[in-house]
């Protein structure tokens, strides 16, 4: 490339030599008049002056565009250098994040901040920064903050969300959640927390429009959203009934057993209100069908309830028919235990324990034991030595929080413990693993849970 532009040179520098020889040769006057000048000159001087003329106006003009060009390009390099610092600033404020330096993070912000006129980016660094140095003022100041840009909105909310939620404002936080909500209903965290909020204060209604919505955007798995729609009904199952309106309770007990009969709040939930309503029989049903899906203690009790039976010995006998639906579970030979010990069967009830507990009896087959054995006036002994055992029992099945794994007297929609709404489950410890993070665990619990 550089040969042939030297070439062309050569050729263009010998092409005018040869012109200024023909023109020198060729001797010719060429004479101009102006307003009384007279100009006489020869050709070959007329040309070279022409020459000249041109390459100085090429020359002034780009001795103008350096002079007119110099102070913007000094400009722009100035900018670009405080861009630079101001990203460099940046990079390092987000390594320092990523370490765990609150302070060093926070200094890197203010200086982005300064250098570069661009919050969305700034923002989000400063409200990181401002967390882990603890500086929940600035990390709110910069979260709020965020509110006005459309992009980072959502991102602020969230911080917001999660600040509220450790101050204990539940209704700021409620508040943020449901704007969260609107902003983008599909994300999986935001129908998680909105529908946990609503459920936390009652606000049954709300949470179940959410649940639809979360439904509807696949956001919440079916199997999943069935269970809580039903755990749902029966809270608002029990609102009706407060406010006097039995028919409806009852309404909604029956749709919360139509869509998960398998849990126990729902199947003792509508055989309550069925032996309410003076309709012993059909409790009884709901009580058989949900005790072949999932036992428990409280559909026992309900089941000898809408029985009517009073006579000990023939209690044992219901509580059999209701065993049947289940005879192998651990809750239906405990069950029949329990009526025999009521019943003055010292033998059965000692038999029925026997089975329940295997080799390894749980606390509270060690203590009904004790309890046969001291009824039967057996020997001292043998009750001292059932109440030891029950001291290093494994522990039985109770109401634990899937997400939490917090232990719970009795059934309640809402844990107490990490406020996670439909987790509780009548299970043994042990059979959750605690190996996630309780957010991630929260999460999967509330996606794919296993029904019970
Ligand atoms: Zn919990």
């Amino acid at each position: 490339m550089t040969i042939l532009r030297t070439l062309l040179w050569f050729v263009a520098a010998a092409a005018a030599m040869l012109g200024a020889v023909w023109l020198a040769e060729r001797p010719g006057a060429v004479t101009a008049e102006f307003r009384g000048w007279r100009l006489d000159t020869s050709v070959g001087a007329l040309a070279v002056g022409i020459v000249v003329l041109i390459l100085l106006c090429i020359g002034l003009w780009l001795l103008y565009r350096w002079i007119a060009g110099a102070p913007g390009a000094l400009l722009d390099g100035w900018g670009d250098s405080r861009r630079r610092r101001g990203y460099r600033a940046l990079t390092q404020g987000l390594a320092a994040v990523a370490a765990g330096d609150g302070g060093e993070a926070q200094k890197h912000a203010r200086k982005a901040e300064k250098l570069l006129a661009e919050p969305a980016l700034t923002l989000l660094l400063s409200a990181q920064a401002a967390q882990l140095a603890g500086d929940r003022d600035g990390a709110k100041r910069a979260f709020t903050a965020m509110l006005d840009d459309e992009q980072m909105a959502f991102l602020g909310l969230r911080g917001l969300i999660g600040q509220t939620l450790r101050d204990g404002n539940q209704a700021q936080a409620l508040a943020y959640a449901e704007r969260a909500f609107q902003l983008r209903p599909q994300t999986p965290w935001v129908v998680h927390s909105l529908f946990d909020m609503q459920a936390q204060i009652g606000q049954w209604k709300a949470a179940q429009e959410t649940l639809d919505s979360g439904l509807r955007r696949r956001v919440v798995t079916h199997d999943k959203g069935r269970t809580l729609k039903a755990l749902l009904l029966v809270e608002r199952s029990r609102a009706a009934e407060r406010d006097g309106s039995a028919a409806d309770a009852l309404a909604l007990a029956r749709e919360a057993f139509g869509l998960a009969p398998e849990r126990i709040a729902v199947s003792s939930r509508l055989a309550e209100l069925q032996i309410k309503a003076g309709d012993g029989k059909r409790a009884a049903k709901t009580l058989e069908r949900g005790w072949a899906l999932a036992p428990h203690p409280d559909l026992a009790e309900l089941y000898l309830k809408a029985s009517g039976e009073t006579e000990p010995l023939k209690r044992v006998g219901v509580m059999r028919r209701l065993a049947a639906q289940k005879p192998d579970d651990i809750e239906s030979h405990l069950a029949l235990a329990q009526a025999s010990l009521d019943a003055g069967l010292w033998g059965e009830a000692r038999r029925y324990l026997e089975t329940a507990g295997g080799a390894h009896p749980t606390v509270r087959v060690c203590r009904m034991m004790a309890e046969v054995e001291e009824r039967a006036h057996s020997d001292q002994a043998k009750v001292h030595e059932w109440l030891a055992r029950a001291a290093d029992a494994p522990a039985d099945r109770a109401w634990r929080c899937s997400a939490c794994g917090a232990h719970h007297e009795s059934w309640r929609s809402v844990c107490e413990s990490c406020g996670a709404f439909g987790t509780l489950h009548w299970r043994a410890p042990g059979t959750y693993g605690q190996v996630l993070p309780p957010e991630i665990r929260a999460e999967l619990e509330f996606a794919t849970s296993p029904t019970k």
